[in-house]
């Protein structure tokens, strides 16, 4: 245990949260509960243009529906908040002014149009398209005729010339990036607005952050986000990269391409129990093969058991484990979850008998529709090879199993018993014709169930149909 790690997710309210960064978002709050340390839940909202709080709402919900709890966050401060960007105008002010003071930054009054034509100079001459240093060396006065023209300056981090930037990712291993291909680097636009890494590596630091769990693509932001950092003289937390998550077409998941969601999931009847079994094994490998309880998951939560290749999306896989999850649910959870699709007349005693009935043979509520028709409606069309079973058992049979079923009811062992007696039949032979007479099908819940939960009246329609058709 460690109480003193400080782990976080850092969600930019641009999109619905999708399976990629729930898989962040759950590993860094599994991190934490482990160690017994804090997880934090911080919102990148600095761009305004697209983000919003609708989405900012549809994530919290999400990653609550998860499980995951957050022990300080834009819902509630622990005193080093506010925990969204937008209102951190202020200290991300001092920041700029110290980084400006001490020759860390400089103002750039670079126009787009210079900056691409600066680009495109480097990479005609087979340079990568660094920062040429245009503004790094202008003197007070030259500055001043800049302003004086109406331009409005970036903030730009002085990159040191020489040495090299090296860190130990917790995922990845050592890296090591030489400072001079860097390039100095923006951290407040010409508009006033901040910079990603700049925000995101502050916070960090001043939220006290200790191990940042993230997506592969922001390997590239951590040697400027670690330099800016040491010349701020700001804790410099661990950061941890983690391979994107691939769709099966082998394209990152990402919120813009419409990948997955976990709304998507929830609006299905995925379980939140089966999106984290699933995901708790996806790139990592510190769980066992099978099942394992939610309150469970962070002791099978290992950081040296993640992986460094990129993890595939499944969906069979996540199937899986949905199926694993509704065989789980307690009778009153599978009413729950299968509310919606419960004629609203039941009683809640119908309701809870019928949900524990049908739940073993169900993945998603929407599956409930074919056996409330077994229950109160109409049989599906038989299948041919049904269809002969039926046939091979002839009327007779049928006719003897509504007698037997007049004489006995709705309990399968004495029906059983009754019509071998009176037709010599026994085992499948019995129970396969009775069971696609009764229930269209040849499989499903067990009949001994099944039947007592049919109206006698469909028994006996049903019965009869199968002595006259066949
Ligand atoms: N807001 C960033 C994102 O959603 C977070 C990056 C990070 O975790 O450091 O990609």
């Amino acid at each position: 245990m460690d109480p003193k790690i400080v782990t976080r997710f850092a969600p930019s309210p641009t999109g619905a949260l999708h399976l990629g960064n729930a898989r962040t978002a759950l590993f860094s709050f599994l991190m934490a509960r482990a160690a017994g340390g804090r997880f934090l839940l911080r919102v990148e909202d600095t761009n305004r243009d697209r983000s919003s709080d609708a989405f900012m709402s549809s994530q919290l919900s999400d990653l609550a529906w998860l499980g995951l709890s957050w022990d300080a966050g834009p819902d509630h401060d622990d005193g080093r908040g506010p925990y969204r960007q937008s209102e951190r105008e202020s200290i991300y002010d001092g920041l700029y002014q110290k980084l400006e003071l001490e020759g860390h930054a400089y103002p750039c009054f670079c126009t787009p149009l210079e900056l691409d034509l600066a680009r495109r100079a480097k990479l005609a001459a087979g340079q990568p398209p660094r920062y040429p240093g245009t503004c790094r060396e202008l003197d007070t006065a030259a500055r001043a005729a800049r302003a004086a023209e109406g331009r409005q300056p970036a903030l730009r981090f002085r990159v040191p010339d020489a040495g090299v930037i090296e860190f130990e990712d917790l995922v990845r291993g050592l890296q090591s990036i030489a400072a001079a291909t860097l390039g100095d680097f923006v951290l407040r636009r010409a508009d006033g607005g901040p910079m990603f890494f700049f925000c995101n590596a502050v916070d960090d630091s001043l939220m006290g952050v200790t191990q940042v769990l993230r997506g592969d693509d922001h390997l590239s932001n951590t040697p400027r986000q670690l330099l800016l950092l040491q010349a701020l003289e700001l804790p410099v937390p661990r950061y941890g990269h983690l391979p994107l998550l691939l769709d099966a077409s082998g394209a990152p998941l990402s919120k813009r391409r419409g990948s997955t969601t976990i709304g998507e999931l929830r609006a299905c009847g995925y379980l939140a129990a089966a999106v984290g079994n699933y995901l708790l094994r996806l790139g990592h490998t510190g769980a066992p093969d099978p099942w394992v309880e939610p309150v469970d998951f962070a002791q099978n939560f290992r950081l040296d058991r993640l992986g460094r290749a990129p993890a595939h999306f499944d969906a069979a896989q996540l199937d899986h484990w949905q199926r694993e999850a509704v065989r789980r649910l307690t009778p009153e959870q599978a009413v729950h979850w299968l509310d919606a699709e419960l004629p609203a007349d039941w009683s809640a005693q119908e309701r809870l008998e019928l949900a524990g009935l049908l739940q073993g043979n169900l993945l998603f509520p929407a599956d409930a529709a074919d056996w409330l028709s077994v229950l109160r409606g109409e049989l599906p069309p038989l299948t041919a090879e049904d269809s002969t079973v039926l046939a091979e058992a002839g009327p007779a049979f049928f006719e003897a199993a509504l007698a037997a079923y007049h004489e006995v009811g709705a309990d399968v062992g004495a029906l059983g018993r009754e019509l071998k007696q009176r037709t010599g039949r026994k085992g499948a032979a019995l129970f396969m014709p009775l069971r696609i007479a009764l229930t269209g099908r040849h499989d499903g819940p067990e009949l001994a169930a099944l039947l007592p939960a049919i109206p006698a009246s469909l028994v006996r329609a049903r019965l009869t149909g199968a002595a006259r058709a066949h």
